[in-house]
């Protein structure tokens, strides 16, 4: 049986490149980068490297880049950090479509005395700009809005949200999780202060992030100890993850362009090839401002859940609802929020690609898909 993973937006393979590149650090450089000997200095050169592989993908100065566990850390550390800076329990914006790793901390300091705009969002999945420039008060202190959704793939134009943001003297966080490494970001031209990264969603091991600070950003750390990473995330550096990370945000400056090309055609032949050979499917988010890798459809009258299943018995992975949360049957709060009817949002699927999905990929989910959903319709009792 072939085994088709579309389901890159939970995570990803790691390359076989990032394997290579990580192998030394558990043999052979094992030292702690903070000692003052060989075996530490040999290893913290190569933090350095990664650092600056990583710097380099966004834009971004060495300096600006803190090595985190992963991307939720990010945004906990992002939110977190900058109302503690703040003081006294100020105002928080963010999006109801963020992911539970900004809304949950969100949510929680709301709990805890901090007042929170939620911004809704159109049946396409995007904000109103003005109602943004409205939510802003004297007393914000953070707006954290995501680069692109990771259940739909819409992106938020992130440059036009940060300006604004900017103008009314707030810190902007962005989580670009699902963003950086498939699409051209550059820090130097959109004016954010903060903005988070995960390795696992780019051909790096899971365990792996970074967070984006740029210099003079008033954020304390999450992760107080030690004094690594300037002070700024305490806790003995994850070496040979770092070294990983390092090399996948290269191998993705190296081959984005390629991979974009490659990763839409498939993703719009896939697109296309169930819109015309399913009944009533209609894809969520607005399909001008997508990732490239990343279709979310929504069939009528069946259970997403039951789509999968019979998909994975043709070894086919795909997801249903947030990536993080797959295998709850709690309905996803994106495309609730969106609008999308309570019939079509049980019934989405994503399937998201990466650089090493072939034409074979979508040819076997387009012969295994229409009859699926044609014995899923006869079977439903709506
Ligand atoms: N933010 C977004 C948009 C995500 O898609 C994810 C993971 O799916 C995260 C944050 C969390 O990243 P991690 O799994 O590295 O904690």
């Amino acid at each position: 049986m072939r085994n088709v993973y579309m389901d890159n937006n939970a995570t990803t393979q790691v390359a076989p490149e990032v394997i290579e590149a990580i192998r030394p650090f558990l043999c052979k450089l094992w030292g702690n980068p903070s000692s003052m000997h060989t075996f530490g200095g040999q290893v913290k050169k190569h933090i350095d490297h990664a650092r600056q592989q990583v710097a380099s993908l966004i834009g971004a100065d060495p300096s600006e880049i803190i090595f985190t566990s992963c991307g939720t850390e990010s945004d906990n550390m992002a939110v977190r950090g900058a109302v503690e800076a703040h003081g006294s329990y100020p105002h928080i914006v963010t999006s109801r479509v963020e992911h539970p790793a900004v809304l949950t901390v969100c949510r929680h300091l709301q709990n805890h005395g901090c007042s929170l705009t939620e911004l809704p969002v159109d049946f396409q999945g995007r904000i109103d700009l003005d109602q943004l420039k409205d939510s802003i008060n004297s007393d914000t202190a953070i707006v954290s809005i995501m680069w692109a959704n990771n259940e739909t793939g819409v992106i938020f134009p992130i440059d036009e949200i940060a300006k604004i943001v900017k103008n009314a003297g707030c810190i902007m966080h962005t989580d670009a999780v699902q963003i950086v490494g498939k699409m051209p970001i550059d820090v130097k031209k959109t004016p954010i202060d903060m903005l988070s990264l995960s390795g696992h969603k780019i051909h790096a091991p899971k365990g792996i992030g970074a967070i984006y600070i740029r210099k003079g950003t008033r954020v304390n750390p999450l992760l107080i100890g030690g004094h690594q990473e300037k002070g700024k995330r305490a806790g003995t550096e994850n070496v040979p993850y770092i070294v990983g990370f390092g090399q996948a945000c290269e191998l993705a400056a190296d081959q984005m362009e390629k991979e974009i090309t490659h990763v839409s055609a498939l993703r719009d032949r896939l697109e296309a090839g169930i819109l015309k050979a399913c009944p009533e499917v209609a894809v969520n988010g607005d399909r001008q401002h997508r990732l490239p890798n990343t279709v979310n459809i929504g069939f009528k009258d069946i259970e997403g859940e039951s789509i999968l299943l019979m998909l994975d018995d043709f070894g086919i992975a795909a997801a249903s609802g947030s990536a993080c949360t797959s295998g709850s049957l709690e309905p996803s709060h994106v495309l609730r929020a969106m609008g999308v009817p309570f019939t079509s949002v049980h019934g989405s699927i994503r399937f998201s690609l990466s650089r090493y999905n072939t034409d074979q990929d979508v040819d076997c989910v387009l012969e295994h898909i229409p009859p699926i959903v044609q014995r899923l319709l006869e079977m439903s009792p709506l």
